[in-house]
């Protein structure tokens, strides 16, 4: 298929409606991430988020993608200063695995862990009043999914998660479309997780279809253990995926660190399908994990689920050894 095939295609999924996520997930990983938690929210969480959106609901764009909307925007710079930060937390892949090694938190609060405690809290505070309570429910949604997203916890000598690796074809189509392209609008590594890696997954379903077959594939098991913990660690968890896959290709080895187009060529067999399974374990750890946060904030009552010995994780859920990366 030919660059302007391959745009209609895009047009046609809709996407070019919608600014191209430089830095989340896509419209749909966000979508589908919504869909998931909106499935296992108590009665209680449920009320009470129809009555924070109306209508909407958590999948929706307006919703799930609505920071991604609002970045840049002089009017939200004012009233949330740093949001387009918000959005990833920056741990270094080439950083060496030795005794001294920590993932450190920038420290000033500008950072995607921060902020999905923080808009956790806002939500639960009874004094926040509309829009705020509906902005917190908003940011909470969406910075949760964006945690799961590997390489919004990573970069690779300043390449700011991915964004400066470019990518010439995905599945033997080049969609660079003309040569007056902006520059930011050619594919490179970290929107291939957002959107072309999710769009390989959904395999032509519908969202609806793919968010029930997502569903679905969460055994009662994942659902005790991926409910656990804080967010610090899902992105530590996040940030050992972007290391040992999505920085590599599927024999292992690590993809160039070359900035100059064209770029890598990507395939079903040298990446993409080593990959995918981590794409949709990633979906569904986001999904449950985000239905955790809104249950505690908004039913008292809500307990996560308990987990047994029997439920850990082999690894006792350290991160993963660190061997050559
Ligand atoms: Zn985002």
């Amino acid at each position: 298929m030919n660059g302007k095939n391959w745009m209609i295609v895009w047009l046609a999924a809709g996407m070019a409606a919608l600014p191209r996520g430089v830095l989340a997930w896509g419209p749909e990983g966000h979508a589908v991430v919504g869909d998931l938690a909106a499935g296992l929210l108590t009665p209680d969480a449920k009320r009470q988020v129809k009555s924070i959106l109306g209508n909407k609901r958590l999948g929706d764009y307006e919703v799930s993608s609505w920071p991604d909307e609002i970045r840049g925007a002089q009017e939200y710079e004012k009233r949330y200063p740093g949001n387009g930060r918000w959005h990833f937390v920056e741990f270094n892949v080439s950083e060496k695995y030795d005794e001294d090694f920590e993932l450190k938190l920038p420290g000033d609060g500008h950072d995607i862990v921060t902020q999905v405690g923080r808009w956790q809290k806002e939500l639960a505070a009874k004094g926040n009043r509309m829009p705020r309570r509906r902005d917190a429910l908003k940011f909470l949604v969406h910075f949760t999914a964006d945690l799961h997203q590997p390489l919004h916890c990573a970069y690779r000598y300043g390449d700011m998660g991915g964004n400066m690796i470019p990518v010439h074809s995905f599945q033997g189509r080049n969609y660079r479309i003309s040569a007056e392209d902006a520059p930011e609008h050619l594919p490179d590594l970290h929107s291939v997780w957002d959107e072309c890696m999710v769009y390989e997954l959904m395999a032509g379903r519908s969202r609806p279809a793919f968010a029930k077959a997502l569903q679905e594939g969460i055994g009662g098991e994942q659902l005790r253990r991926w409910s656990q913990g804080p967010p610090f660690d899902w992105a530590t968890d996040s940030y050992w995926r972007a290391r040992k896959q999505a920085y590599r290709w599927a024999n292992g080895e690590n993809l160039p660190f070359k900035w100059a187009r064209p770029g890598m060529d990507l395939t079903s067999e040298n990446y993409i399908d080593a990959r995918l399974p981590l794409v949709q374990e990633q979906l569904q750890k986001a999904g449950v994990r985000l239905a955790r946060l809104l249950n505690e904030a908004l039913d008292p009552d809500y307990a996560p689920p308990a987990v047994g010995e029997s439920a850990l994780p082999p690894d006792g859920g350290k991160a993963p050894a660190a061997g050559g990366g």
